[in-house]
């Protein structure tokens, strides 16, 4: 099943007097969604017993969790300790999430910063390779680590990289950020055409399989020189993307994604705004 939710708590949930996660599954619910995505952008920085309380309250009314993984994290960097510190954060987003009740940690998977981008993309997958081999020994093969298509420029994660490291284990899925993609080449997603281009390109990279489940961003984003400068809401009419085109080739591509909202501040409007386009053009077949 296809499922839509916000990322993060938004303004709604705040003015219907909500504060706690435990009580985001039922925000979810009174709001006609299905999921919610967690950030621990700034760390993982949650305590066990807080963290099946909000499993419990998830699993209680059947909302699905998944958890984005902190931002500072980068398998392209050369310095080994940094890059040791990277791999336990996401093996911390894994646990967290296995918590929660959820099977699937996103993560930004890196930066050049300072070096040559195709020897950074060769440390990376190198580095990526090395993170699967002891995820596996680990134990974590329940899990999923969702590898998401970045915004500026001069972020490593752009299509085709992120179909490179999705390819080197089954549990790696693509996070398809679509607002991420517009912006690092400056609003080419427009029309049915440039949406069925992106699809076709996955499904031919990773398989239909892996494309049926993955995981989806979106939101509209202002972007500049350098690719992404800030998220929008669906009130936006300048940048876009919008995400009718896109409704329209799930279904006929009869994909199943998590679909999460990262506008600023009206995630659950907007999310509930895609369920409803999806379901009209589902309901038109
Ligand atoms: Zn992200």
């Amino acid at each position: 099943m296809i499922k839509f939710g916000p990322s993060g708590t938004d303004e709604a949930f705040a003015a219907a007097g909500y504060t706690h996660t435990t009580e985001v599954p039922e925000f979810i619910c009174e709001n006609g969604l299905d999921i919610f995505e967690y950030s621990f952008g700034r760390g993982v920085r949650i305590s066990e017993e807080t963290a099946d309380k909000i499993g419990l309250a998830f699993r209680e009314k059947g909302v699905g969790i998944s958890v984005h993984a902190p931002y500072y994290i980068n398998f392209a960097g050369e310095d080994p300790e940094k890059l040791r510190a990277s791999f336990d954060h996401l093996f911390a987003s894994l646990d967290a999430v296995r918590h929660f009740g959820g099977d699937r940690a996103v993560f930004h998977p890196g930066s050049p910063l300072k070096s040559d981008r195709k020897d950074a993309m060769k440390r990376l997958l190198a580095a990526m390779e090395r993170f699967m081999v002891e995820f596996y020994d680990r134990g974590y093969e329940d899990r999923y680590v969702c590898a998401e298509t970045m915004g500026k420029i001069n972020q490593l994660g752009d299509l085709d990289e992120i179909i490179d490291i999705v390819n080197l284990a089954d549990n790696i899925l693509p996070c398809i950020d679509f607002g991420h993609l517009n912006a690092r080449t400056y609003g080419s997603l427009k029309s049915k055409d440039d949406y069925r281009k992106v699809l076709d390109t996955l499904i031919d990279g990773v398989g239909a399989e892996k494309v049926k489940k993955m995981h989806v961003h979106f939101s509209k984003i202002e972007y500049g020189k350098g690719g992404e400068i800030r998220h929008l809401t669906f009130a936006d009419d300048t940048y876009g993307p919008e995400f009718e085109p896109l409704a329209e080739l799930l279904v006929e591509y009869r994909l199943e994604p998590w679909i999460l909202s990262e506008s600023a501040g009206t995630q659950s409007i907007d999310a509930k705004t895609m369920k409803n386009l999806y379901f009209k053009h589902c309901n038109d077949k």
